[in-house]
């Protein structure tokens, strides 16, 4: 699909400088940003990117973990225009509503695990988290508990940035130089099977870190503890895959004391694992909300959903008092163009079988990338299906880092861009999560240009 739009001559120079002078860019190093500004795309068609010279890459990370269904897709577009022409908003706040938003809100709770079977839409992840946490509060003071109110997270989950999201989430750099609310949030160490100690079995790694789930629940008293908030894999804080057994344990012992599970399938969900949800399909546990954005409209536009169960709407559908009500919401709650975008993008991925797709290119991905373990520096691969990362490391048998100021991930995706193939660095690591409609041939073309680009990057470190 080639718009007029895109196809429009336009002043690369012009965009370059505008940009760089007036758009302040999300978690963006100032530091280089003056100096260099931004790469300009200009367009996009399946798994490809074309940036404003025309040079073709293939795309990596999916746009940021989200453009599931891959790029160009005229029937999102003609989906999108259709319900902009019928109707393009209208508030959802007390009894309104729009086809595309009442469709899509059941078509979730079909695919939801369990009797997850009403969601609540906002505008993206870390929306999606704060209103898990509001309506917990909610749903607690509902009950006559109010002093159930501590989140449990942990170090190197990443669950969005507004101020809530951000408290909870626990990648430690990211957190340096802001705020957050240490009274209310509280952290357990990151089920990292890579990091642990040498002479650690899995199974006694995963005993100790459901262990301290408990511990931190009983220390802070389980009449105060009102959530615990986990993705099913870590992403952004380095895809950790938790050992097995890790998700049903930290279950039971929020179920033991009466403590919601949030399970964060803002990446997860919607196919980067081959299947809609991850969190009972892949892991075995139904939680009591889900929260989920990217992929469900596959980033054509914006949209997050926190999905929860029959037993919370009991609770938080109930008037206590005079005028008391659920007092949350969003202008764009609902919106129903943006409904309009997931449905159509649930309807393709389903049409499609792209589920099935991951799970067999999926497995060719993790088993090909695997093979640059080989590789000086990487020190591990991990992560499933798609949504992937490796590690490098200075030695691999001590897995002691390679010095931050050498910028190995950057250095990685540098090599890899020159090549055609857009890869994120994220500090020592590099993460790949790439559009689900990669075909084998893509696979192959990736994992040849991350060696290439991994030799080359090491050979600039010497
Ligand atoms: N939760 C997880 C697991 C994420 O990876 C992200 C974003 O990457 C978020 C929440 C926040 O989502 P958003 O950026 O749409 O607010």
């Amino acid at each position: 699909m080639t718009s007029q739009n895109a196809s429009a001559q336009f002043d690369k120079q012009e965009i370059w400088q505008k940009d760089r002078d007036h758009f302040m860019h999300p978690w963006t190093d100032f530091s280089t940003f003056k100096e260099t500004g931004s790469m300009v795309f200009h367009q996009a068609d399946g798994v490809s990117l074309q940036d404003a010279d025309g040079k073709r890459y293939l795309d990596g990370i999916g746009g940021l973990w989200c453009v599931n269904i891959g790029y160009g897709r005229d029937e999102i577009a003609e989906a999108v225009a259709e319900q902009i022409r019928d109707i393009p908003y209208f508030s959802t706040f007390g009894h309104h509503t729009t086809a595309p938003a009442a469709r899509l809100a059941a078509k979730l709770a079909e695919l939801a695990p369990g009797d997850l079977n009403h969601v609540f839409y906002g505008c993206g992840g870390s929306v999606a988290n704060d209103t898990a946490v509001r309506m917990i509060h909610f749903y607690f003071n509902q009950l006559g508990q109010p002093s159930k109110k501590q989140i449990i997270s942990r170090i190197d989950g990443y669950h969005g940035s507004t101020y809530m999201a951000m408290s909870i989430t626990g990648v430690e750099v990211d957190h340096i130089g802001f705020d957050i609310d240490r009274q209310l949030v509280h952290h357990i160490s990151s089920p990292n099977p890579y990091r642990r100690p040498q002479d650690q079995s899995l199974e006694a790694f995963c005993d100790e870190k459901v262990q301290e789930l408990e511990d931190k629940i009983l220390e802070l008293g389980p009449d105060n503890v009102a959530a615990f908030f986990a993705e099913p894999i870590m992403g952004a804080g380095g895809v950790i895959v938790p050992p097995e057994g890790y998700h049903r344990k930290t279950l039971e012992v929020c179920r033991k004391y009466d403590v919601l599970y949030v399970s964060d399938e803002v990446v997860t969900a919607f196919g980067r694992l081959g299947h809609m949800f991850a969190s009972e399909d892949e892991f075995g546990i139904v939680p009591d909300i889900i929260t989920c954005a990217k992929g469900l409209t596959s980033g054509y536009l914006p949209l997050g959903a926190t999905i929860f169960s029959d037993r919370i709407y009991e609770v938080i559908s109930k008037p206590q008092a005079d005028g008391a009500i659920f007092t949350h919401g969003f202008t764009y709650s609902g919106h129903p163009v943006s409904c309009a975008a997931g449905l159509k993008n649930i309807e393709i991925m389903e049409r499609e079988g792209l589920c099935a797709h991951v799970e067999d290119v999926g497995d060719y991905f993790e088993r090909r990338l695997h093979e640059l373990e080989d590789l000086e520096i990487v020190g591990d691969v991990r992560g499933r299906k798609f949504m992937m990362c490796l590690e490098n490391v200075a030695d691999k048998t001590t897995k002691d880092l390679i010095a931050p100021e050498a910028k190995v991930g950057n250095r990685i995706a540098d090599e890899c861009q020159q090549r055609g193939l857009i890869v994120r660095p994220l500090a020592h690591m590099n993460i790949l999560s790439p559009t689900l409609i990669l075909s084998r041939e893509h696979v192959d073309f990736v994992v040849a240009t991350l060696r290439e680009s991994i030799e080359a990057a090491t050979a600039s470190l010497k």
